[in-house]
């Protein structure tokens, strides 16, 4: 039957980035009906959301200031280094020393660029795996991908989905080797990112009193490095112990969270970060409250420990072949997923959607399978299109609601609205914990975070973006000459995320290889090849309304008004590539230079 192999196909876990595609060419034999009913439940259920939330993203604050300072500061990076302000001249500074710009100074250094500078808000490199720190933290890509340079450090990681602290050494491990701790200056913000036109440079402001200049601008901050927390009220009136999960406070709970024996611990929000959190700190905790607004869709995992011999037999150019296979199989053009000529457009999208659902209610039996108790196996049910939501993929989650000291409080899609000195409310019922973790997210990068970037005519890259998001491959924006971002909208959608940055910094040191050798002082884009990629974006963004028609989330800024090429590039990653080499390959067509 085409369900149980499409179904088997996913089970296996093989490749995330397959289920997003799923096959145009999917017959059911179950009658549309079935389908109907399914999405008016789905509709329904994304209605409830937005009923409750009509504020979109503004239902979050990621100013994490006066009473809600703690939830912001590092508590990993040890004392503030006093040192005095900087004042100087760079080449190319980089915003951010997490994979983004690891990943681009071997390339740059290879053309001959030495005046390079990071500037990162932690104490170390690392971005993201710096501050995910949560217990349990993984990767959901196999590491084997994920983790760049495998072959260039002659590294294996340990396992098939590396844990955080494996990855994290990796980037340290990036950084030793290609010398980059050098050029980094730690525990520092750029505050302001501004363009001065008769200096032809990047004026750069910090939190620490710096005042920077630099050619070439690199926004390596990633595309989700501010916390965010719901605007519950009362929440700093909670006189127990909190913190957001990328701040994890090892002081309080233990290194092996065993200070949390004894004590009452409340999760807000069950979104990836907090799936994987959430069996660790039950096999620890006397009392686990999950509270649940939205469940995730969660999938089979299937990690498994690197096999040595798998690993002795890996033969040169293994991490490059396997890059070039993603690469491949991402061409929505490519025979396998190849739409017959025959169905019409909207004949394809019914088909992907029955196709969508069908693998819904898989996760769905699973659940059933799983859970003993059918009240809460019917709560941890998402009703909603795969992919509306960032997937997840864990064996111990679901297991973990059948332990006694573990409670799903289920609050139907309305969420926390209210936190007493005690502990958390929902429908008046007050739930005392000692500890209350808000796994509640990120904001989303549109343009720097933390940073505001200024560019020819004064005008902010937000400003700009009023009217929707415009780049040329999600790296370039007419009117910031220079200036480059990594990890942003407009780029590329792969669940691998270092296979994209790698392209982007390849692009990038091109880029400035090219205006240097060719003693330019600028390097912008035209208006015209920034309309033509707005374009391509918006072209496939696809026919239909999933991002209206999906439950709110980050991936459809909560439901809000977006315009169509307000998120990722969707024409598959091969192309997005070919699309990149093309700009390079006659860089005065599209690309304005100045003396
Ligand atoms: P998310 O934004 O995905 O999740 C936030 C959660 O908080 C949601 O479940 C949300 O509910 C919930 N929430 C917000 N406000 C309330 C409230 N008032 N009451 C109850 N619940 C509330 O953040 P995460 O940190 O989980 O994940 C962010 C991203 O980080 C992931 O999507 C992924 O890209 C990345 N990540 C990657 C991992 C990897 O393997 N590489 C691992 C972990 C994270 P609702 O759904 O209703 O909005």
């Amino acid at each position: 039957m085409a369900e149980a192999k499409a179904v088997s196909k996913i089970a296996k876990g093989e490749n995330v980035s397959r289920l997003s595609a799923f096959d145009p060419n999917y017959k059911s034999d179950k009658p549309q009906s079935y389908y109907d009913d399914i999405k008016r439940k789905f509709a329904e259920e994304r209605d409830l959301r937005l009923n409750y939330r009509p504020e979109g993203t503004a239902q979050y604050t990621s100013d994490l200031d006066g009473d809600l300072a703690h939830f912001g500061d590092d508590p990993y990076g040890g004392n503030f280094q006093p040192r005095e302000a900087i004042n100087d001249t760079v080449e190319v500074l980089f915003t951010g020393g997490g994979f983004s710009a690891l990943l681009s100074i071997a390339r740059l250094r290879e053309y001959g660029v030495k005046s390079i500078r990071i500037v990162e808000r932690g104490a170390d490199v690392g971005g993201t795996w710096y501050w995910n720190r949560y217990p349990g933290a993984a990767c959901d890509v196999p590491s084997y991908d994920y983790l760049p340079l495998l072959e260039e450090l002659d590294y294996v990681p340990s396992r098939r989905y590396a844990r955080a602290p494996e990855i994290y050494e990796h980037c340290q491990r990036i950084a030793k080797h290609y010398n980059i701790y050098d050029l980094a200056v730690f525990q520092t913000t750029v505050t302001s990112t501004v363009w001065n036109e008769e200096e032809k440079m990047w004026h750069v402001k910090t939190d620490r009193g710096d005042h920077m200049r630099a050619r070439f601008v690199i926004c390596a901050n990633g595309p989700m490095a501010k916390p965010k927390l719901s605007k519950i009220r009362g929440i700093p009136s909670f006189k127990g112990k909190s913190f957001h999960s990328s701040r994890w406070d090892y002081d309080y709970t233990g290194e092996n969270l065993e200070k949390l024996k004894g004590k009452r611990v409340a999760i807000i929000g069950t979104g990836a970060t907090a799936v994987q959190v959430i069996p660790e700190v039950a096999k620890a905790a006397k009392e686990l409250y999950v509270f649940q607004r939205t469940p995730s869709c969660i999938d089979i995992r299937n990690d498994w420990a690197t096999d040595p011999n798998w690993a002795r037999k890996l033969k040169p150019g293994w991490q490059a072949a396997r890059r070039q296979r993603a690469i491949d199989s991402s061409d929505p053009h490519a025979p396998k997923t190849a739409v017959k000529a025959d169905i019409p457009p909207e004949e394809k999208v019914r088909r992907q959607e029955n196709a969508n659902i069908d693998y819904v209610m898989w996760l769905h039996s699973r659940i059933d399978e799983i859970i003993e108790d059918k009240a809460t196996a019917e709560s941890l049910k998402p009703w909603y299109m795969f992919m509306c939501k960032r997937p997840t993929f864990h064996d111990e989650f679901l297991p973990t609601f059948n332990q006694s000291n573990v409670h799903l409080v289920d609050t139907h899609g309305k969420g926390v609205s209210e936190i007493t000195e005690k502990g958390p409310v929902v429908d008046g019922k007050l739930y005392e914990v000692d500890l209350i973790v808000y796994a509640t997210g990120f904001e989303v990068q549109k343009t720097g975070i933390y940073n505001q970037i200024i560019g020819r005519n004064g005008l902010e890259l937000n400003d700009k973006y009023k009217d929707g998001i415009r780049t040329l491959l999600g790296i370039h924006s007419h009117g910031y000459p220079n200036l480059f971002i990594m990890a942003g909208y407009q780029a590329s959608f792969q669940f691998n995320i270092t296979d994209v940055l790698s392209v982007q910094g390849d692009h990038i040191a091109a880029c400035i290889k090219y205006t240097r050798e060719h003693g330019y002082s600028t390097i912008d884009i035209t208006p015209e090849i920034e309309e033509w990629w707005v374009q391509e974006v918006i072209d496939y963004r696809g026919k239909t309304d999933r991002n209206k028609e999906c439950t709110p989330g980050y991936y459809n800024f909560e439901g809000e008004f977006n315009r169509r090429q307000d998120g990722t590039y969707n024409g598959g990653f091969k192309r997005y590539i070919d699309k990149a080499k093309e700009v390079q390959g006659d860089m005065e067509k599209d690309f304005l230079f100045e003396k």
